[in-house]
C-alpha cells in the first residue's frame, strides 16, 4: 500500500527514512539483540542513544552551553502548569500574550499558580487573524517571565519576529513550529515543545531551559517535573519516554543530513507559497490570517459554501489526500505541513482542490 498525504496537525506525517531505520532496528538494535523499547534507560546503549539525540539537538538549534536540554513527559498541556510551577516563584506573577486558542489555554492553567496578567491579545470575536504588534504588549516588569505561543496550531498564526521583553524572560510553546527554520535560543528563557510534530511521536516533551532559571520551584511542584531535579538527572530522575526519545534522535539527525533549519525554512516556505498562493487566486476557498502572520506549518482554510465540506473531504481522502478537517472549534479545512510533508504532498493538495473548485464552483 502507498503511503498516504497525512495532513494531520498531529500526531504527524514523520520522515520516510526514519520509519525505515526505525524498522530496520526494531528487533535488534545494532547488535544488542533487543529492541530500543526493551532497553533499560540505565544502561550504555540507551544512554548513548539519549545522549546523541541531546547533542544533535543542540547542534541544529545552536543551543547555547548555558542552556539545558530536558526530555520530559506531560506534553504541551502539562507545560501550561509545569512552566508557572517552575518559574512564577520569582515574584508570584507573569504576563501572557494571547494569539490564539493555545496560548488563552496556557494563560487559564498558569491562573492556578499565582497572578497571570494578559499583556496582550489579537483576539477579536473570539477569533484570531494576527499575532498582537509589540507596541500593544503591556509588559509588567515585575513579571517573573512572559509567555507566548510561537505558532497557534488551531489558528494558523505564526511569529515571525521575536519580542522584546526586556530583562524578562521570554517563554515560548512552539510545539509546532519547532526546528521549522532557524532560531536564537538566546532570546529566550524557557522553550517547549510536544514532540508528536516536527520531533517524533507523542509522549516526549522537550524543554530548553537557561540554567539561571532554575531553582525557583514551587514547593506544590512535583519532583518529576521540576526542572532542576531533572536537568540534574540528565531528564532521568523518572524513567524517560525511551522509544520517543530515540526516534526524535533519528529525525534530528535526519534534518541535520537535509541541509539543517535553512533548509528547512526554504522548504517550509516553499511548500506554504503553493498553498497560500492558491487560497488567494480563489473565490472558492479563503483563509482570513493577516499575511505577515501566516503560519508556515498549519494553514487553515474555508470552502465559501460550508456544504460542500464533506464532500471535499471524501474526495481528498479518494486520492490519498488526509486528516485536512479543521479543528471542531473553527470548522473548515486545515493542512499541516510540517518538516516532513514534501512539496509532492502539498503539489496534490493544490491540484485536487483546483480540481474540486472547477467541479463546483
Ligand atoms: N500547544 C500547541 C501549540 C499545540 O499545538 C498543542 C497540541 N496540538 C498543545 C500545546 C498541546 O499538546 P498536548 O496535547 O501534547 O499536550
Amino acid at each position: 500500500m502507498p503511503r498516504v498525504f497525512n495532513f494531520s496537525p498531529g500526531p504527524a506525517t514523520l520522515p520516510e527514512a526514519v520509519l525505515r531505520q526505525a524498522a530496520d532496528e526494531m528487533l535488534d538494535w545494532r547488535g544488542s539483540g533487543m529492541s530500543v523499547m526493551e532497553m533499560s534507560h540505565r544502561g550504555k546503549e540507551y544512554m548513548s542513544i539519549h545522549a546523541e539525540a541531546q547533542e544533535t539537538l543542540r547542534e541544529l538549534l545552536a543551543i547555547p552551553s548555558n542552556y539545558k536540554i530536558l526530555f520530559l513527559q506531560g506534553g504541551g498541556i502539562g507545560e501550561n502548569a509545569i512552566v508557572p510551577m517552575n518559574l512564577i516563584g520569582r515574584s508570584g506573577r507573569a504576563d501572557y500574550v494571547i494569539s490564539g486558542d493555545w496560548s488563552k489555554k496556557s494563560a487559564k492553567e498558569a491562573a492556578h499558580f499565582g497572578q497571570v496578567r494578559i499583556a496582550a491579545s489579537s483576539e477579536e470575536n473570539g477569533r484570531y487573524t494576527r499575532t498582537p504588534a509589540q507596541a500593544e504588549w503591556k509588559l509588567d516588569p515585575q513579571a517573573a517571565y512572559v509567555h507566548m505561543c510561537s505558532n497557534e496550531t488551531i489558528g494558523g498564526v505564526e511569529f515571525f519576529w521575536t519580542p522584546d521583553t526586556g530583562p524578562v524572560p521570554l517563554v515560548a510553546d512552539m510545539s509546532s513550529n519547532i526546528l521549522s527554520r532557524p532560531l536564537d535560543v538566546s532570546r529566550y528563557g524557557l522553550i517547549y515543545a510536544g514532540a508528536q510534530k516536527n520531533i517524533g511521536p507523542s509522549g516526549l516533551t522537550v524543554i530548553i531551559v537557561r540554567e539561571d532559571l532554575l531553582g525557583h520551584a514551587l514547593p506544590v511542584t512535583p519532583e518529576v517535573f521540576n526542572y532542576k531535579i531533572q536537568a540534574e538527572a540528565d531528564s532521568m530522575y523518572n524513567t524517560p519516554p525511551t522509544y520517543a526519545i530515540y526516534i526524535a534522535g533519528l529525525v534530528f539527525k535526519h534534518v541535520k543530513a537535509q541541509g539543517g533549519l535553512e533548509a528547512m525554512e526554504a522548504r517550509n516556505r516553499a511548500k506554504a507559497k503553493l498553498l497560500y498562493d492558491t487560497l488567494d487566486a480563489s473565490r472558492f476557498y479563503r483563509n482570513p490570517i493577516a499575511p505577515e502572520a501566516r503560519s508556515l506549518m498549519n494553514v487553515p482554510f474555508w470552502l465559501q459554501d460550508p456544504q460542500l465540506d464533506e464532500a471535499f473531504l471524501q474526495g481528498a481522502q479518494a486520492r490519498g489526500l488526509l486528516q485536512l478537517k479543521g479543528h471542531r472549534s473553527v470548522g473548515g479545512m486545515r493542512a499541516s505541513l510540517y518538516n516532513a510533508m514534501s512539496i509532492e504532498g502539498v503539489q496534490a493538495l493544490v491540484a485536487y482542490m483546483k480540481d474540486f473548485e472547477a467541479r463546483h464552483a
